[in-house]
């Protein structure tokens, strides 16, 4: 398996001169099986990109899995060009909406309004297929395996573990560790700490091992102790579980969108100096680079 990174920055677009190390669009992975089966991960602004690279291949498979839909991992849907094209094979994975309890075509339709898109979805002429996902539910894609596994976000948030060709990727879409609400002399705090405690051990079994796990680390510890409950990691807890995972490479992607490149190199620098000894390969994700597992 490889895989290739077309967005790695969280929230918002950021191009401009400060970003052109890292890449400014958001959220969108491009996986390989070594069959050339095709799983895209997310579809932020970086979708337009690979849609761009696509074109050369003409008619594809895409296997497109949406961790959340908060515009940052949905927003290059509308731009993928392969959708719009007859003879494309576009199947498109997500999670059951909470508020509305409908699947994820419903969102996804939302975007293509009158106010919003100026394409309607009458005109996506690929054939397009919808399917729900389920906490705990795998379910195959040619000759890999996806296993969801919902994360701790203000939205339902898929993380998805994908095992192929005998290796193995997890990519959390935004995740931040739930934290207690409850002080400890609380009634309350053991038991929400137990419920917690207990997820946190089903992702890290279903983490286990992978050969790279690509994570939500949008802040510094010290950010994140002023945005606490946004919904996003830091490089800290990122490498903590990293650790208890005891996972081969670590990506750090959904970077913050005020960072800019320096800032990021100087973040990657004082990671490795903090944690001179870790068990793992440490990376920052970075556009356009791809990564043979
Ligand atoms: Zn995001
Ligand atoms: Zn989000």
């Amino acid at each position: 398996m490889k895989f290739k990174f077309w967005g790695v920055r969280g929230s918002i677009p950021t191009p401009g001169p400060s970003t052109v190390k890292y890449g400014g669009n958001t959220t969108c992975i491009e996986v390989r099986t070594d069959n050339n089966d095709l799983i895209i991960l997310d579809a932020g602004t970086g979708a337009h990109a690979l849609a761009q690279d696509l074109l050369q291949y003409m008619p594809i498979k895409a296997h497109i899995l949406i961790t959340h839909t908060h515009w940052d991992h949905i927003q290059g849907l509308p731009f993928f060009t392969p959708i719009y094209i007859p003879g494309n094979s576009i199947s498109i994975y997500g999670g059951r909406d909470m508020v509305t309890g409908q699947g994820i075509q419903r969102a996804l339709d939302v975007q293509h309004q009158y106010s919003f898109f100026p394409i309607p979805v009458g005109h996506l002429k690929a054939d397009v297929h919808y399917n729900d996902v389920n906490e705990g539910e795998k379910f195959n894609i040619a000759d890999a395996t996806v296993t969801p596994i919902t994360l701790n976000h203000p939205v339902i948030n898929f993380g998805y573990r994908i095992d192929c060709d005998g290796q193995s990727l997890f990519f959390t879409g935004d995740y931040e560790q739930q934290y207690n609400i409850y002080s400890p002399e609380d009634a309350e705090y053991i038991g929400f700490q137990e419920a917690i405690d207990e997820r946190v051990d089903a992702l890290i079994n279903t983490i286990q091992g992978v050969d790279a796990l690509i994570i939500d680390s949008s802040f510094t510890t010290e950010e994140y102790n002023q945005k606490k409950g946004w919904g996003h990691g830091s490089y800290d807890a990122a490498i903590e579980l990293a650790t208890r995972a005891n996972v081969k490479q670590l990506f750090l992607t959904h970077h913050e969108p005020t960072r800019n490149d320096d800032q990021l190199d100087t973040i990657y620098a004082d990671l490795l100096k903090r944690y001179p000894n870790l068990g793992f390969e440490l990376h920052i994700a970075q556009e356009r680079v791809q990564v043979s597992l």
